[in-house]
């Protein structure tokens, strides 16, 4: 099965941490790849790259220009891929809901801004985070959107400024992702929603190709199942609203219609390769 891309292995320093969702310190191996490995939270079974790289060593895997090559090249796929996720997440009927002022939208890790571009097109006020500077650049420029360029939490950005926060294959990649879903918290405005996307290890794919599954790449130091994000969103003041899965056999390795039957069973049963959790505050 082919991954999806990554920075190549390379050597970093780095330490064990306590486990991000329950602050346990025992771990049990889980996947071994080339270069790295995740092991499980024995308390809460997040799975983790532990011991973990520092922060500049993650933020230096971000900062070539290879990033945007990809986006680029794959940003047709990818855009459909969000709408339909918009779609399936009942954004229309949300959007329909809001007063127009209210229509204020952060995409968190929006790489060329395409997704923001179509919401701008809509009448939202769009904004962006992207650590990569030629894809927030790109964005900028070609789209026309405003992208703070630091992570998310050392923006300084307004609290309660957005009624919808986006991060699509992004949570997986931080270091800190409490401390991510609590920046994200402080920035949703009442009534706002939060849209997380990422790969689902307990998906039908994830047991079938354990180590070689595409989402088993060195960069993505978290591993999450509905069940460990939600508690971690749960934990950070979040409900959660709605839960989906999509995709249940990779393309090309079974013909097309066993495909389309398998994936429509995968979505409807919840063991699909990806998931998205539509979440709310609480109280
Ligand atoms: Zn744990």
């Amino acid at each position: 099965m082919i991954k999806t891309w990554s920075t190549p292995v390379r050597e970093e320093t780095r330490r064990k941490e306590p486990c991000a969702l329950c602050g346990g310190s025992a771990f049990t191996a889980y996947l071994c790849c080339e270069g790295f490995a995740y092991v499980c939270c024995k308390n809460c079974s997040l799975a983790q790259i532990n011991p973990q790289p520092d922060e500049a060593a993650i933020s230096g895997r971000y900062s070539g220009v290879n990033y945007l090559e990809y986006e680029l090249a794959n940003e047709e796929a990818f855009l459909n891929l969000g709408l339909l996720s918009l779609a399936d997440a009942d954004f229309y009927k949300f959007e329909s809901e809001l007063p127009v002022d209210a229509r204020r939208v952060l995409d968190i890790g929006c790489a060329t801004g395409a997704l923001l571009a179509y919401l701008l097109g809509r009448g939202w006020q769009a904004d962006g985070v992207e650590i990569n500077t030629a894809q927030a650049e790109y964005a900028r420029r070609e789209r026309g959107v405003n992208v703070y360029h630091l992570p998310l939490e050392k923006n300084m950005l307004e609290g309660g400024a957005y009624s919808l926060i986006i991060a699509s294959h992004l949570i997986e990649h931080l270091r800190r992702p409490r401390v991510f879903l609590a920046e994200a918290r402080r920035l949703l405005a009442p009534g706002g929603r939060l849209f997380l996307t990422t790969p689902n290890c307990d998906g039908f794919q994830a047991r079938l190709f354990k180590n070689h599954w595409r989402s088993a790449i060195f960069d993505h130091l978290y591993l999450f199942s509905v069940k460990t994000l939600s508690r971690m969103l749960e934990q950070e003041g979040f409900y959660i609203e709605k839960t989906l899965t999509w995709g249940g056999l990779a393309a090309g390795i079974a013909p097309r219609p066993v495909k389309a039957a398998f994936d429509k069973l995968a979505k409807r049963f919840g063991f699909g390769d990806v998931m998205l959790i539509r979440a709310a505050l609480r109280g």
